[in-house]
């Protein structure tokens, strides 16, 4: 089977290059090692649009942080993600500290933030944020910072890309990519042999064996884990604004961050590791995630934690993210090295990267290209009006499974209906938030892998929590239609 491109790896970048790349007429397929897209970093961190202050200027992340921030108000508009522009406050604690901040402000201006971008006194820091800890002093205030749901960017632009034509397999590993003597690439995946045009890496944390099995410009990526707890929704309000504290060469530092969703995140730690899927969390890191917050917010509620996670930064040792074509590997495309800013920079990095390939495969305007996708509609989120007519439309919004999210039967059978639709558990969550409530899915799983197993048709034993063997159920106790002894 030949295509114009293959696109390596479903994260926020590789989906978003699937949806630009659907503006023209062109055969593209997005192959994803697991069992759904959004199952990398893309799913596992702190969700900030950044405003671009704190990439070093005349850098790549610096180019795309702020052109990718420009393009978040369209999105949300074209794709109906949810995005609040809650502004980014960096919190210092020492007025030793000037000279940092100061250097943040002017890093921010070189690098064309957009909108306010300025020091804030303490009086002022406080009048905005009043549960601030009591040596805060000063805070840079960056108003074109934001925050946006990962996992919904992510699934619209997939769903939005699959709508306008674009093929998604999922575990679907590429093993092997060979130039052949046509100039076409092959490639080898679990989902079978392949010839394309071209080649876009965008395997996350595995983007530098890609560029290094066709490029002599080799890139080593070290994953940087970073683990977070996530709070309770009932204290969304203690912080309007994400609140970090000044960058260490580690990264961006610990912050307490809300949600779109309403929860509050408090992390991550920075630490480098060997194992590109150890994806723990440990008593060491968490325990330092809350040290370091505790100087943003003193009294945070070890009670109103709901879990924690971990997620792997793609770290490369160049310092920046590896972009383009290589001058040794035609038509082979890098987004490699893609670490935060990398979700911001998505939209950007994809818009550019289209239209490159584009331009050197000769492709022509797709004229059908609709860039309209919306949303799941969410039950929680309607009036009373608006939930009796959706009752009325479609009764299964009259049966909520979960109850920590007020997430319905239909919003599940639909979430497993779209296109790239859930094929396992934590699929369903991300894509309507069953399971991500305060019971964290302790309620709602039965009832989910029953709805799973009837979309898929196949046996609830075969329901997995996040594909492979990730079964969630061994066997029947009792015979199918005699459960009730
Ligand atoms: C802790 C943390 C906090 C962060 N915070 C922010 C933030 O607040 N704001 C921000 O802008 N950015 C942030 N980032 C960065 C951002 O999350 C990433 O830059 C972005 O998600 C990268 O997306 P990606 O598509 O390149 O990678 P991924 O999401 O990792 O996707 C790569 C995909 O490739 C697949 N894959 C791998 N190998 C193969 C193969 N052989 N065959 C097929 N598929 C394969 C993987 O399964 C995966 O689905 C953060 C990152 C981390 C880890």
């Amino acid at each position: 089977m030949m295509y114009d491109v293959i696109i390596i790896g479903g994260g926020v970048v590789g989906c978003g290059v699937a949806r630009e790349l659907s503006r023209y007429k062109a055969k593209v397929m997005l192959l994803e090692k697991t069992n759904d897209i959004c199952n990398g970093q893309s799913k596992a961190n702190t969700a900030i649009i950044h405003g671009g202050y704190d990439a070093k200027p005349n850098t790549l992340k610096a180019k795309f942080n702020v052109l990718g921030n420009a393009m978040f108000d369209k999105l949300h508009e074209e794709l109906d993600v949810p995005i609040q522009w809650n502004t980014s406050l960096v919190v210092s604690f020492n007025k030793d500290d000037h000279p940092a901040l100061e250097k943040l402000l002017q890093q921010g201006i070189q690098n064309g933030c957009r909108g306010e971008l300025r020091i804030i006194d303490e009086k002022e820091l406080r009048e905005r944020e009043p549960n601030v800890g009591s040596t805060a002093c000063e805070a840079l205030l960056v108003g074109s910072g934001g925050i946006v749901c990962p996992y919904e960017l992510t699934i619209a632009f997939a769903e939005n890309a699959a709508m306008n034509g674009v093929e998604f397999r999922r575990n679907a590993e590429v093993t092997d990519l060979k130039r052949l003597e046509n100039g076409n690439w092959q490639v080898v995946s679990a989902a079978g042999t392949f010839e394309t045009r071209a080649v876009v890496n965008a395997a996350g944390a595995y983007s530098d064996v890609f560029n290094n099995m066709v490029s002599e410009r080799k890139v080593h990526i070290r994953p940087r884990r970073g683990e977070y707890y996530i709070l309770d929704k009932k204290y969304r309000d203690v912080f309007h604004a994400a609140m970090f504290q000044l960058p260490t060469k580690m990264g961006k530092g610990i912050l307490i961050a809300p949600t779109v969703d309403g929860t509050v995140l408090v992390g991550p730690t920075a630490e480098d590791i060997d194992d590109k899927e150890d994806k723990r969390t440990t008593a060491e890191g968490l325990a330092k995630s809350l040290r370091e917050a505790g100087r943003t917010w003193e009294h945070i509620p070890m009670r109103g934690f709901i879990t924690t996670f971990s997620g792997l930064r793609s770290t490369g040792d160049t310092g920046d993210f590896v972009l383009g074509e290589p001058d040794d590997a035609p038509h082979f495309f890098n987004c490699c090295a893609v670490e935060s800013p990398g979700l911001t920079s998505s939209p950007a990095i994809a818009d550019w990267l289209s239209k490159d390939i584009a331009a050197k495969l000769e492709l022509a305007p797709n004229p059908d290209f609709n860039p309209i996708r919306k949303g799941i509609p969410k039950f929680r989120e309607m009036n009373d009006e608006e939930r009796a007519a959706a009752i009325a439309a479609n009764p299964d919004f009259g049966k909520v499974v979960c109850r920590c999210e007020t997430v319905t039967e239909a919003e599940i059978r639909e979430a497993i209906r779209r296109p790239v639709g859930a094929l396992d558990v934590d699929g369903i969550k991300r894509r309507t938030r069953a399971g991500m409530g305060r019971c964290q899915a302790g309620f709602c799983t039965p009832r989910t892998v029953e709805i799973l197993s009837e979309e898929l048709g196949i046996s609830p034993l075969e329901v997995t929590k996040f594909g492979g063997t990730s079964k969630l159920l061994k066997e029947f106790l009792f015979e199918e239609g005699k459960n009730d002894a």
